[in-house]
């Protein structure tokens, strides 16, 4: 079913897209003809998460997810071949130093397009659009964010999530902020804490892990948009590359392709009024 409403939605965007949304066709810094990629085998350094199942995973030495699949696809548009890329951890906390201090070149993280950021980084995208949720235990009667007064809150440090907690449920919540999810997943797991708070797309990943199964439920009663953006630095001559790249993969059906295979067994159904977006957000 899914796909073939997101086949529909695909064709649709495909249909309504311009060539023009954001350029598109110009130089880039590390491909094409004389490009570093192809004249000197150098490579491309992508921040990516290594802990998020489904979005950006550390295998053992290789890389798994819709954040990595997409990453690897804009960088063959760019000139790159898949050896070229360099993956490097990007937790939340320090995308944006990394991306200001020059040591990776684009960052696809679940990486949420914000006006804060935008301060200090570039963005292309969107690629996809999430919403923040809570995760649960099993059997608990948490149904939204206005049942966690009194209740122990685990979220990521440098993220919109933890941000939105402090700024609209502070008052009456324990937060407790970790390096990572899976931290906050296991803090849960031994009855720390009650909910760990991001996006959904990232809590139902962790939920369909081998060892977390059965364990937890995503409360499915998402209380914002999270626009994935491409983390560039600032004044990147990228930015209208990547959209275009992202434009081909929603168009040529890779996109769709690479969301079900990620998603495949972890119950999640993207927001299809949303998705796929219109990768039109060059800051
Ligand atoms: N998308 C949100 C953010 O960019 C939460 C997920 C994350 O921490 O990467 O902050």
């Amino acid at each position: 079913m899914r796909t073939t409403r997101y086949g529909a939605l695909a064709m649709a965007a495909a249909a309504a897209l311009t060539l023009s949304a954001c350029g598109g066709g110009g130089e880039t810094e590390g491909g094409g003809e004389g490009g570093g990629a192809e004249a000197g085998g150098e490579t491309i350094r992508v921040g990516i998460k290594f802990d998020q199942p489904g979005l950006g995973f550390d295998e053992g030495g290789s890389y798994s997810g819709f954040d990595v699949d997409v990453a690897k696809y804009v960088a063959g548009e760019l000139g790159y071949t898949e050896e070229q890329i360099e993956f490097v951890e990007s937790p939340s906390a320090n995308r944006e130093n990394m991306l200001a201090n020059e040591q990776v070149d684009m960052i696809f993280a679940t990486y949420s397009i914000t006006d804060t950021r935008k301060e200090t980084v570039d963005f292309a995208g969107p690629y996809f659009i999430a919403g923040q949720d809570l995760l649960v235990a099993a059997d608990s009667d948490i149904s939204g964010p206005d049942d966690l007064n009194g209740r122990n809150l685990c979220s990521v440090t440098g993220s919109t999530s933890a941000q939105r907690v402090k700024d609209e449920f502070a008052e009456d919540v324990n937060l407790i902020e970790q390096p990572g999810y899976a931290e906050c997943v296991s803090l849960m797991g031994s009855g720390q804490i009650d909910a760990v708070t991001t996006d959904d797309i990232i809590l139902a990943g962790l939920a369909a892990q081998e060892s977390n199964q059965g364990q937890f439920k995503v409360v499915g009663n998402p209380f914002s948009e999270e626009r994935y953006g491409v983390g560039l630095t600032k004044g990147s001559e990228l930015c209208s590359d990547i959209n275009a790249a992202i434009e081909k993969m929603i168009e040529e059906g890779a996109w769709e392709e690479a969301l079900a295979n990620n998603l495949e067994g972890v119950d999640y159904e993207p927001n299809a009024e949303l998705n796929p977006p219109t990768p039109d957000d060059c800051a």
